[in-house]
């Protein structure tokens, strides 16, 4: 029941109608006995500061940060963590009685997502497909996972090289490099894994493809794709028929939610694979298959 003690949380955005992240916020306050409610909150990029601004004043407890605010809401925040710092966005804030504090929990919520297939990233080539926000925090997760080599294919071939650069010099990827499309197939065919981080294929554009329907996908793949809606994109769909072993965005999507939770409460949350089940159904109802 919501009282006059609950605790608020939220997250803002433009649009905003879409996000999961009430569902699943609220979600977690259940299941852990939370006196809490998270809200969405639509705020337009000329109100932002205003927003912010308002947060301690309506005590709002901390909040979730999604396009186009991830790098404007940086500059409000007196402290940031060392992946902000580096990354120069957030999506999660945290309030104390005197103090904003940023994080990101992007590159977290991935590297939880794999679970037992974290392993195989160690030594492994890797071709990363897109250059955009996600795509950076994919790579300064992957500078972690010390993968063999990182191949980064974008349409913009210009932001691919800028994003490889960056990798060498504030993540410490030396073994990065971005690729042309006329590479892109036999690099796919050389690396053991395969990663979209880019829009491509996501809700409504569902038959759209950032590969050829050739791509030589094998049963020697594990092909990830950041987009959980629809949940098996016509990417992720090539690769299985081909035999790779799949996986789409949903359990990033929870990972890094519950990473912000955590940042909030200050706890050492976690999810039994009964409740991470449990949580993926929930999720998946408001999702295209
Ligand atoms: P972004 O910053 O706008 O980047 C978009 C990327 O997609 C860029 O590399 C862009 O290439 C590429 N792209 C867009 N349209 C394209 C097209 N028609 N053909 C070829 N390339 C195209 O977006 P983002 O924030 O990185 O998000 C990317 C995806 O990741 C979204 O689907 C988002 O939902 C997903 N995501 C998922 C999670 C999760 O928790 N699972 C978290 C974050 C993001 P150019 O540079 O050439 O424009």
């Amino acid at each position: 029941m919501i009282k006059a003690t609950t605790d608020i949380f939220g997250i803002i955005g433009d649009p905003i109608e879409h996000s999961l992240s009430p569902i699943l916020q609220n979600w977690f306050f259940q299941q852990f006995a939370l006196d809490a409610v998270y809200v969405a909150f639509h705020v337009y990029p000329k109100e932002l500061k205003n927003a912010i601004s308002g947060l301690h004043s309506m005590n709002i407890k901390g909040l979730n940060v999604t396009l186009p605010h991830k790098a404007g809401v940086v500059d409000y925040c007196g402290i940031r963590s060392r992946e902000v710092e580096l990354l120069n966005v957030a999506n999660t804030l945290s309030l104390s009685e005197t103090e904003l504090s940023a994080h990101v929990t992007d590159s977290h919520g991935f590297k939880k997502s794999l679970g037992q297939k974290r392993v195989e990233f160690k030594n492994s080539d890797i071709c990363m497909l897109g250059a955009g926000g996600a795509a950076r925090s994919i790579l300064f997760a992957l500078a972690e996972l010390e993968p063999a080599g990182v191949f980064v294919y974008n349409r913009t071939r210009e932001k691919a090289e800028q994003l490889v650069q960056e990798g060498r010099k504030s993540f410490g990827l030396l073994n990065a490099r971005s690729i042309s499309k006329s590479e892109l197939n036999d690099v796919i065919h050389s690396c053991r894994i395969v990663i979209n981080t880019t829009s491509v294929g996501m809700y409504p554009n569902i038959h759209d493809c950032p590969v050829d329907e050739n791509a030589p996908f094998s049963d020697g793949h594990f092909v990830y794709d950041l987009i959980y809606n629809p949940l098996t994109t016509r990417f992720l769909r090539i690769a299985k028929e081909k035999g790779a072993a799949v996986q789409n965005g949903l359990d990033m999507l929870i990972f890094q939610g519950l990473e912000s939770l955590r940042i909030w409460k200050q706890a050492d949350l976690q999810l039994n694979s009964k409740h991470l089940t449990e949580c993926r159904s929930l999720l998946e109802t408001q999702l295209y298959e």
